[in-house]
């Protein structure tokens, strides 16, 4: 009895996660083309035709643009918030009702085996949420695109078994790169990302003693790289005497299959 999970793909050109218990499997966001999803659908040797539904946490592209097309093929059943929804349903294409389901912001639903959660985050889109998952006593918590770590987030995800989380620039390759002001004001903004840096602070304090593993993703293909993420992350960490196996995500390949226990 265990969780399973694999960040399928993770940054601003797309983004999906796979979680399954022995009953259930959960795909979280479909932000890359159909064909790609079915990619990296086979990468991990998972059946898209067997899932149990999708969740969406917003409606920016990066986490929609195969939504649609993946719900038809597999007719699979979409599960998002009612202001998400109204801003995603047009882009969607044609979708039957029985595939329409609502996910309220702060509600714990039940499916067989596995109870997953949603929490608000600010981010600049119309309500966006993420989620917990939790299956015989493990917990695995998810937290991308968000402007900063509310209190309230952080009682959320707290103690959690492994982390999705959210790594999206260096502040200083951002204040320093080619982005016009605006766009760097919204990156940096409460409603914009987190750094990496602040993503370490955050993680000292929701991550506990069983904390075992975590994902940084998200990661700004312009500002930012795989190992300054690491080492920000690591350093912030290290201060406070906390050793903990980080772990990349990719753009355009699935983690491997990792098992929370
Ligand atoms: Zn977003
Ligand atoms: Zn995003």
């Amino acid at each position: 009895m265990t969780l399973r999970f694999s960040v399928l793909a993770s940054g601003s050109t797309g983004n999906a996660f796979y979680i399954e218990s022995n009953e259930q499997k959960f795909l979280v966001d479909a932000g890359l083309s159909g064909k790609q999803m079915d990619h990296l659908f086979s990468k991990v040797n998972v059946d898209p035709a067997q899932l149990t539904g999708i969740l969406v946490t917003h409606e920016h592209s990066d986490h929609i643009k195969g939504l649609g097309i993946i719900a038809r093929k597999y007719n699979l059943p979409i599960y998002a918030n009612e202001k998400t929804w109204n801003a995603m349903e047009k882009s969607l294409g044609k979708l039957s009702l029985d595939q329409k389901f609502i996910f309220g912001m702060e509600e714990v639903k039940t499916f067989g085996d596995m109870d997953i959660e949603s929490f608000g985050v600010s981010h600049d889109a119309a309500e966006p949420m993420f989620y917990t998952f939790r299956h015989d006593g493990k917990k695995v918590a998810l937290v991308t695109d968000l402007g900063y770590v509310s209190e309230r987030i952080k009682k959320t995800v707290e103690d959690a078994d492994a982390y999705i989380f959210e790594a999206n620039h260096d502040v200083g390759m951002l204040r320093m790169g080619r982005y016009p002001w605006s766009v760097k004001r919204r990156i940096l903004g409460d409603s914009g990302h987190v750094s990496n840096e602040d993503a370490g602070l955050a993680l000292t304090d929701i991550i506990s003693n069983r904390t075992k593993r975590i994902y940084l993703a998200h990661l700004s293909l312009d500002n930012n790289m795989k190992d300054l993420a690491r080492m920000s992350v690591q350093n912030v960490l290290h201060e406070r005497g906390i050793e903990i196996d980080l772990q990349d995500t990719d753009p355009k390949n699935p983690t491997a299959l990792y098992e929370v226990g």
